[in-house]
């Protein structure tokens, strides 16, 4: 989803649908109402406490409705009709479809959840618990920051080298200042995994660089959030 559309003003203008960005939560029910009708998502869409981590929460029929968002950054369902979210202003929202098990996920990925392993995790518990092959997955990345707005702080270079023998060059440096990639650093990463650039749908567009279409908390600082969101009907 875009930010276009919705009840919020002011700084969070536009579709926000980030329960906990600092607007009126009677607006962000309504944008998330509008949201449901027009989509005709009548069991919602289920959505986690993100922590930049790499804990994977697994939907199915006893935890449909009433309990407490649960701490984690990636949801996996295999119940139809029910969507699963990532709420985002600049990470990467990754969303999953495994036709051949009949499953999706959500996921989100910055740098922090993209080190912490939250992709691995991911695909680890869907092949774990449903049998999943990363060679059927389809991949889409949702809009977020682009390397043309990303800057980082210098050690993050280190950081990132430290961690793993990344193939592609993921940062840029320009006038003594350090930019990151991120969008390539997911899909490195899942082709690390052996999936392959053709089930990749990515990088998304920038969050920074389209004001009037995303909310990106870089450009903004108080801002709201947009809803990356999959469902199997
Ligand atoms: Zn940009």
């Amino acid at each position: 989803m875009t930010r276009e559309g919705g009840f919020s003003t002011g700084e969070y203008r536009g579709l926000n649908l980030g329960m906990g960005s600092g607007d009126d939560p009677l607006r962000i029910h309504a944008n998330m109402e509008r949201l449901a009708r027009a989509f005709s998502l009548t069991r919602g869409v289920a959505t986690v406490r993100q922590v930049h981590g790499n804990q994977v929460v697994v939907l199915d029929e006893r935890r449909d409705s009433g309990e407490e968002v649960p701490e984690a950054d990636a949801i996996v369902t295999a119940m139809p009709g029910l969507a699963v979210g990532i709420l985002t202003a600049d990470c990467v929202p990754l969303l999953v479809h495994d036709p051949a098990r009949g499953l999706v996920a959500a996921i989100h990925a910055g740098w922090r959840g993209l080190l912490a392993g939250v992709i691995e995790t991911t695909l680890a518990a869907m092949a774990g618990i449903f049998g999943s092959r990363n060679a059927d997955l389809l991949v889409a990345m949702g809009p977020h920051i682009g390397p043309c707005c990303y800057e980082v702080r210098k050690d993050l270079l280190q950081v990132f080298e430290a961690r793993r023998d990344w193939r592609g060059d993921l940062f840029r440096e320009e006038r003594d200042s350090l930019y990151l990639d991120l969008g390539r650093a997911v899909t490195e990463t899942l082709l690390g995994l052996g999936i392959r650039a053709g089930q990749i749908n990515g990088p998304g567009p920038c969050t920074s660089c389209h004001e009037a279409r995303f909310f990106s908390y870089r450009r903004d600082g108080t801002t709201g959030r947009q809803l990356s969101f999959i469902v199997m009907n």
